[in-house]
């Protein structure tokens, strides 16, 4: 396997080792390595300048054996069946690994929000909601923000969803979307849930192999949703931001950048571009910038044989989805430098998903201590199921672990359950 091996490849060879390691029946590798549904809508959205775009749009329905399909949807130029295919699988055994009654899904827009005024934005989100039509359901199929997206894209979603419903309906259907904003049925620390997810597991492994995140530094890329939340709870904790690039460049301070001043700055500007207080550096040297802790927390395949030579860290902690490629973990497990797997790491989202899912459906508010708790409690459990898996396989890689125990929990639910007729 190279790095050149498309997205959907390298989630179907990180599935087989899970596979081999459990012993996976046949019949049930050949039913999870392909996607139940895969939809694809062409729509027309008018621009501006008063001519019409078409944009095509994917929903891909992995699997739904555990509970209703649930996953991110995204905005960027790149995506595309292959990209969401793979994200929609990886969305199947993080929900599995954590024990969430969801299945997998993912969606996607391939465009660049990034150009479009935000009145376009709006139709362009509104018309792909509309023409998934009763592809996505509250209790079916449930839409959540990703890269590109964010919570007002899921109020729009949310509500074009529920105009299209009978009136008696509308008030049942906020759940069609996760990832709101508060005011509208969003959940306490769902914004931060994904870098809490990712600080919470740090934690664990922290314990798990004896070293102190008092003190240590950390290195980003992304400074988005999940890239920017994770830093800011690692300041908190003690540790030192000392590298940053995102696509509009890199920056670095070995004294630490204050990663809340950053957050305010690429509200502002959009990108780490032209933050005042810290070193430009050139993109290339990024990954070689020293750091205890390396967290990927942008687009895919980012750490490829090209770079990863470069890296001097102690632990590669996947905060974006699929951010090493096959070539490149093998590297890091000879250089001796701990991964923590994406399914793991960046659940945090799919879990406070769950909880905002949770409290619309029973119409409550949690406070955002119990939120932290609960997604504390859930990780960590998924943490010590990996830990446990991987000391009784004598298996070195935590991504093989936390595969193999996601797949035992869906063998079992085959096991049990049959396949239909
Ligand atoms: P976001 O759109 O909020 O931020 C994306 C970040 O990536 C931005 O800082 C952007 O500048 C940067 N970026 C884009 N292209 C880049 C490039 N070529 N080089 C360097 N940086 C680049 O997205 P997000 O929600 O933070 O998602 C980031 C990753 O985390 C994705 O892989 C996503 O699938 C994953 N993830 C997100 C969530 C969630 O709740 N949002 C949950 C689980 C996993």
């Amino acid at each position: 396997m190279t790095d050149s091996t498309s997205l959907f490849a390298t989630a179907l060879a990180q599935f087989e080792r899970g596979a081999d390691l459990i012993d996976l029946p046949d019949d049930l590798r050949s039913i999870l390595s392909q996607p139940k549904n895969e939809v694809i809508v062409n729509f027309p959205v008018r621009m501006n300048d008063g001519s019409y775009r078409v944009f095509r749009g994917y929903r891909i329905q992995h699997s739904n054996l555990l509970g209703p399909y649930k996953g991110g949807v995204r905005f960027h130029s790149l995506v595309d069946l292959d990209e969401v295919k793979a994200l929609a699988s990886w969305m199947t055994w993080k929900s599995a690994l954590c024990e969430i009654p969801f299945g997998g899904a993912k969606g996607g827009i391939s465009f660049d929000p990034n150009t479009l005024e935000v009145d376009e934005l709006e139709r362009v989100v509104r018309r792909f909601t509309h023409a998934l039509g009763g592809n996505i359901g509250p209790d079916h199929d449930i839409p959540a923000p990703d890269l590109g997206s964010n919570a007002q894209s899921m109020v729009w979603m949310m509500d074009t969803y529920a105009n299209s419903t009978g009136t008696t309906e509308r008030q049942n259907v906020k759940r069609i979307v996760t990832g709101k904003t508060l005011e509208t049925g969003g959940s306490p620390g769902r914004e931060k849930a994904t870098g809490q997810g990712v600080v919470f597991c740090l934690q664990h492994w922290a314990d798990e192999v004896g070293f102190d995140l008092v003190g240590a530094t950390a290195s980003l890329q992304g400074f988005g949703n999940v890239g920017s939340a994770a830093g800011r709870i690692l300041q908190v904790h003690g540790a030192r931001v000392v590298a940053v690039a995102d696509h509009g460049g890199a920056i670095a301070d070995e004294d630490g950048i204050d990663a809340f001043e950053l957050t305010d700055w690429v509200r502002e500007h959009g990108s780490v571009a032209g933050f005042p207080r810290a070193m430009w550096i050139d993109p290339d040297d990024y990954w070689a910038v020293p750091a205890d802790l390396l967290l990927p927390a942008a687009l895919e395949n980012q750490i490829t044989v090209e770079n990863v030579h470069q890296i001097q860290a102690r632990v590669v902690v996947e905060a974006a989805n699929g951010p090493t490629s096959l070539e490149a973990e093998h590297i890091l497990a000879d250089r001796g430098i701990d991964v923590l797997p994406d399914i793991l790491v960046n659940a945090g989202g799919v879990i406070v998903s769950y909880f905002e899912w949770l409290q619309n459906r029973s119409a409550q508010r949690w406070s955002h201590e119990d939120v932290d708790f609960k997604l504390r409690d859930t990780l960590w459990q998924a943490c010590d199921s990996v830990a446990d898996l991987r000391a009784e396989l004598e298996v070195p890689s935590r991504r093989d672990a936390a595969y193999a125990v996601a797949l035992r929990r869906l063998q079992v639910v085959y096991k049990q359950r049959g396949i239909f007729p």
